[in-house]
C-alpha cells in the first residue's frame, strides 16, 4: 500500500491517505513535543522506535479482544491502519498519582491509585487538552452515551492487559492516554500506544522511562524508549 496524499500532520505522527479509502498510513516522525507544542526537538531514531513499539502493543491489545485500527507495519517509520471517524477525546487512566492530577487535585506524587481512577479530556491544543465530564460529551454531541460507556470499559480493559505486559519487563505502567474512533458502526482504539503517551516507571527505582524524561529536560529519551522495547522484547533491528 502507497502514500497517495497528506491528509494531517499532527505533533508526531503525519497522516496520508492511500490507494484504499478504508485505509490512511502513519508516519510516525522523530519530533518530540512538549506543553502543547511550545518544546519540539528532533530525536534520532524516535520515529522507527515508537512505530515499531506502537505496532506490538496493539497487536498484544488485538489479540487480547480490544479491536484497534493497526493492520501491520509497513516499514521502519510506516503503518498501515483503518481508517476511523476520530472523537474530539482523550481517555486516560491512572495507577499511580502523577502529573496533571497532582497539579489540579493537590494529591501526593506517586501513590498506588485502588481503583485506578479515570478521566476525560478534550482534544484541543489551543485550549490545553482541558478536562471534560460525561455531561459535557452529552451536551456538545462528542460521543454518544454508549460510546461513553465504551470508551470506559475499553480503556480499563487495555489497563489488565497491559498492566502485567509491563511488570513482566520489570515497569510500572502508571497511567495512559487512549484515543478512539468509528469504524463501520462500532468504536475502536485508534491514534498510538507509545512511551509518548503513557508514563512507565522502573519497578525497582521508579526511574522514568517515557516521555517525562523529554517534558522535564533528563535527557537519554530514546535511550529510555529503546530500553522498554528491548525488555519487552519488541523487535528494533
Ligand atoms: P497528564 O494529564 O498527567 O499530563 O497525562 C496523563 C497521561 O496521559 C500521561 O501518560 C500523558 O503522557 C498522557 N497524555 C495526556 N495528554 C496527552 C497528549 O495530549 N498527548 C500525549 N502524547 N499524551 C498525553
Amino acid at each position: 500500500m502507497k502514500k497517495v496524499s497528506e491528509l494531517f500532520s499532527g505533533k508526531a505522527k503525519t497522516v496520508y491517505t492511500t490507494e484504499d479509502e478504508n485505509r490512511l498510513i502513519l508516519h510516525f516522525r522523530n519530533d518530540t513535543s512538549a506543553f502543547d507544542g511550545e518544546k519540539i526537538e528532533q530525536l534520532d531514531r524516535k520515529g522507527m522506535v515508537n512505530n515499531k513499539f506502537n505496532a506490538f502493543i496493539m497487536e498484544k491489545i488485538q489479540q487480547a479482544g480490544v479491536d484497534t485500527h493497526h493492520d501491520k507495519i509497513l516499514s521502519d517509520q510506516d503503518s498501515l491502519v483503518k481508517k476511523l471517524d476520530m472523537l474530539p477525546i482523550e481517555c486516560v487512566v491512572r495507577n499511580i498519582s502523577t502529573g496533571s492530577l497532582c497539579r489540579r487535585l493537590g494529591v501526593e506524587d506517586g501513590v498506588d491509585l485502588t481503583p485506578p481512577t479515570f478521566e476525560f479530556f478534550l482534544k484541543n491544543d489551543e485550549l490545553h487538552d482541558p478536562m471534560i465530564n460525561e455531561f459535557h460529551i452529552n451536551t456538545f454531541g462528542w460521543a454518544t452515551e454508549s460510546e461513553v460507556d465504551d470508551m470506559k470499559v475499553l480503556t480499563f480493559k487495555v489497563n489488565d492487559i497491559l498492566k502485567p505486559l509491563f511488570s513482566n519487563a520489570g515497569l510500572l505502567l502508571v497511567d495512559y492516554k487512549l484515543e478512539f474512533g468509528r469504524y463501520k458502526g462500532k468504536l475502536i482504539l485508534g491514534d498510538e500506544f507509545t512511551p509518548d503517551g503513557c508514563r512507565l516507571w522502573d519497578i525497582e527505582t521508579r526511574a522514568k522511562m517515557d516521555k517525562d524524561r523529554f517534558r522535564q529536560g533528563l535527557g537519554g529519551v530514546v535511550e529510555a524508549y529503546e530500553e522498554v522495547a528491548h525488555r519487552l522484547g519488541v523487535q528494533l533491528a
